[in-house]
């Protein structure tokens, strides 16, 4: 028998705290508040943004949406964001990705002040990350992390294989798990033997983006899964990097797609503009 683990279920409980610190802070006569830019059109951005706004909104933040069009230049963007890196409203600024092509990612990203990087992309906060003295945790990551401490599952000791190396899930996440004591194994496309070493896992991460990439015969009994993956299939329905179905009776803890970790990495946004007011 296995658990599934509820995403959404641990997203609420997170929530609920981060509403009541959200009330202390509004006493004290301070709202925390996130700016959230998006330049252009992209029909997922906007979905994200509409989303992020909403969890704002649900615990008692302030939100200041920027929607600039799509022939915004790189220079226009680092504008906006010296003017709200020195706004006192606001505590948490995000760029959402992907930016059209003509603009400079990196340097965008790089602009957002550390302090109120949310998002924990600029390299200062992705540093802090590698040190373990952080205040913002990559969000994606630090829900997982969240997720196996509502469910008490021991991170410490356990041999933790990680497939994905990318800077924003990947290696934020074998640091994480390496900050709580756990054995990190990282696995990417040129990994050999990828079947063998995820068979040794405790905890499984699977983030590919490749519907269906861990299947029954590469996961150990008892293992916890964890299934970052969002896969947009033909029929219009999600599919995550594990194959629920097949690999579920083989674990103790394992997350669906969609319902598992997807609900929360906002909340973790949320959770760090918190902090970022505090
Ligand atoms: P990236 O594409 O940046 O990274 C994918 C990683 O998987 C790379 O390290 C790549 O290796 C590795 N990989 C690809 N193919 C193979 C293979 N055949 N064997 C082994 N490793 C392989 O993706 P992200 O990390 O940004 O995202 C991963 C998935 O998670 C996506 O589906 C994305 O949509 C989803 N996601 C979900 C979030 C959520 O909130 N739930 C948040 C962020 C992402 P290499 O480095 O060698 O190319």
């Amino acid at each position: 028998m296995y658990t599934r683990i509820d995403g959404k279920e641990v997203s609420a409980a997170v929530r609920e705290n981060i509403k009541n610190e959200v009330s202390a802070l509004k006493a004290q006569g301070i709202t925390p508040g996130l700016a959230v830019i998006i330049v252009g059109n992209d029909p997922a951005s906007r979905v994200y943004v509409n989303n992020k706004k909403k969890g704002c909104e649900q615990v008692g933040m302030n939100s200041f949406e920027y929607a600039l069009p799509e022939e915004t230049t790189t220079e226009e963007l680092l504008e906006l964001i010296e003017k709200l890196n020195n706004d006192a409203d606001v505590h948490g600024i995000l760029c959402q990705l992907p930016v059209p092509e003509h603009i400079d990612e990196e340097k965008v990203l790089n602009a957002i002040s550390p302090d109120k990087d949310v998002d924990a992309f600029h390299p200062v906060n992705c540093g802090k990350v590698m040190t373990g003295d952080y205040r913002f945790a990559p969000c994606t990551p630090a829900g997982m992390v969240e997720m196996l401490k509502h469910y008490n599952i021991d991170i410490a000791g356990k041999h933790c294989v990680i497939i994905g190396r990318s800077n924003i899930v990947g290696k934020p996440m074998a640091m994480l798990m390496l900050k709580h004591n756990a054995t990190v194994t990282v696995c990417h496309s040129r990994t050999q033997n990828l079947a063998e070493i995820a068979k040794q896992a405790d905890i499984l991460v699977a983030a590919v983006g490749r519907p269906k990439f861990v299947t029954a015969d590469i996961v150990k009994d008892g293992a916890v899964v964890l299934d970052v993956g969002i896969n947009r299939m033909a029929d219009g329905k999600l599919c995550g990097d594990v194959d629920f179905d097949a690999v579920c009776e083989k674990t103790s803890y394992i997350t669906p797609v969609p319902g598992g970790v997807g609900p929360m990495t906002i909340t973790m946004l949320l959770k760090n503009t918190l902090e970022a007011a505090k």
